[in-house]
């Protein structure tokens, strides 16, 4: 069956609901095969229309799913809604919660060192079903690259999380995918910072009034230029929309 897709800005949203997704990454691990999701938001859509190699490392995945809720509104705004946001993280503790016991081996690629440490534990704790293939934290660098590919390889581990931060996650998947024969790859950028309890999400509140983005850039301001591609998203769908009024 063909997937069902929402294009934003020539990106194919996957339009699917958060659970349903979750059980489809699940299904997939259980057939022992090999799939490339990637959790975007407008940044990353942003980059992809100004990079054409990054359009392409996006557009071969198998799943794009709308992290960022400025990609459900446009999806809105274009005509073509898509039925929720599916973000990294949620997918992410989804699959740690929903995995059977001891089935699934997955592996942490990301984060500082005390961070993916830190992870490591917290881990053990909160989530004790979980098999742990290994982990490794995410300052290394090219000639390290290839032997931590292999490390992983050898781990044969089922579902790869992948925190390196976007565009460095999704090229590092990429460029690595073709000499694993299994895995759900996905990439997570900050999630292992949240779940190792070295930084806080958002409270539930301003996730459900839409407010994320405000709470990461208050509690980060560093990130304050990364914002900047959000009006410039913005202008791109304004520009889309009246094309689609043109065409009717
Ligand atoms: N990171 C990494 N290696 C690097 C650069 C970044 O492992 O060379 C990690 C960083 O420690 C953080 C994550 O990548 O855990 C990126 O988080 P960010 O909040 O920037 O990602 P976003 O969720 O915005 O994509």
């Amino acid at each position: 069956m063909e997937k069902s897709t929402v294009c934003v800005l020539d990106i194919p949203f996957y339009n699917i609901s958060q659970a349903a997704f979750i059980e489809e990454l699940l299904f997939c691990a259980e057939q022992g095969k090999k799939k490339f999701v990637v959790t975007a938001n407008p940044e990353i859509v942003m980059n992809a229309k100004a990079d054409p190699h990054f359009k392409q490392v996006v557009t071969s995945a198998d799943y794009i799913v709308p992290d960022g809720i400025g990609i459900v509104m446009a999806a809105e705004k274009i005509g073509t809604p898509l039925k929720e946001r599916v973000t990294g993280f949620d997918t992410l503790v989804g699959i740690l919660e929903k995995v059977p016991e001891k089935q699934f081996k997955v592996y942490f690629l990301g984060a500082a060192p005390e961070v993916s440490n830190k992870l490591m534990e917290k881990l053990q704790t909160n989530y004790p079903k979980v098999m742990i293939a290994g982990s490794h934290h995410g300052y290394f660098d090219l000639e390290e690259s290839e032997k931590i590919a292999q490390e992983i390889i050898d781990t044969e581990a089922d579902f790869i999380f992948v925190a390196l931060g976007s565009p460095a996650q999704e090229k590092w998947i990429l460029s690595h995918f073709h000499r694993f024969t299994k895995g759900v790859f996905m990439g997570v950028g900050g999630c292992f910072d949240v779940l190792s309890g070295s930084v806080k999400r958002a409270p539930k509140w301003m996730i459900s009034w839409k407010l994320e983005w405000v709470y990461r850039l208050i509690t980060n301001p560093s990130r304050w230029r990364r914002f900047f591609a959000i009006p410039r998203f913005m202008r791109e769908v304004k520009k889309e929309v009246r094309r689609k009024e043109v065409d009717k």
